[in-house]
């Protein structure tokens, strides 16, 4: 049975950085759940990050620039955090190893698990298209990785996959 990976607080555990969740009612989530598919991960939480936590933004950059060095992950009130990041996107790809897990579903515009968009780092909302330090790095490891809008897509993946 395929594993996938899920963003804890899309499953409505309290992770985020405000001590809230962001939970997905989703029959496919809830049949991946009863069929024992889903792992669970909050990379940042897993990396010894407190709830709460300072908002944090990737300043002028992406997840694939933060895994080369280039940019740096920032607190709003200016701490770098971009170890911690890199600590739990590292969790992360090794629950993949450890499940032989190549899908993955994570929540959006997140600085570590944002697939398609994240926070441009001003801290103004403004959102530009790029990925979060653990997409980053679990895509450049082959995992298949969705946001919370792709729930389908990524069954659809995880079926084709199944044995
Ligand atoms: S790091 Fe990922 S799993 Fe953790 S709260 Fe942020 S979006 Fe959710």
């Amino acid at each position: 049975m395929r594993k996938v990976l899920i963003s804890g607080c899309l499953l409505g555990k309290k992770v985020r950085y405000d001590g809230g969740a962001l939970a997905v009612a989703d029959q496919i989530v809830e049949r991946w759940r009863s069929e024992g598919r889903i792992v669970s991960v909050c990379p940042e939480v897993e990396a010894g990050m407190s709830i709460p936590r300072p908002p944090a933004e990737i300043f002028n950059g992406s997840g694939e620039s933060v895994l080369n060095g280039e940019v740096d992950v920032i607190e709003k009130d200016g701490g770098k955090v971009t170890n911690d990041f890199l600590a739990g996107a590292s969790i992360a790809l090794n629950l993949c190893r450890k499940f032989d897990i190549s899908i993955a579903v994570l929540a959006e515009f997140s600085p570590s698990c944002g697939s398609s968009a994240i926070y441009d780092g001003s801290f103004s909302g403004k959102k530009v298209p790029g990925m979060g330090v653990t997409a980053a790095l679990l895509r450049e490891h082959g995992v298949q990785v969705f946001n919370q809008y792709k729930i389908a897509e990524a069954d659809k993946a995880l079926i084709g996959k199944s044995v």
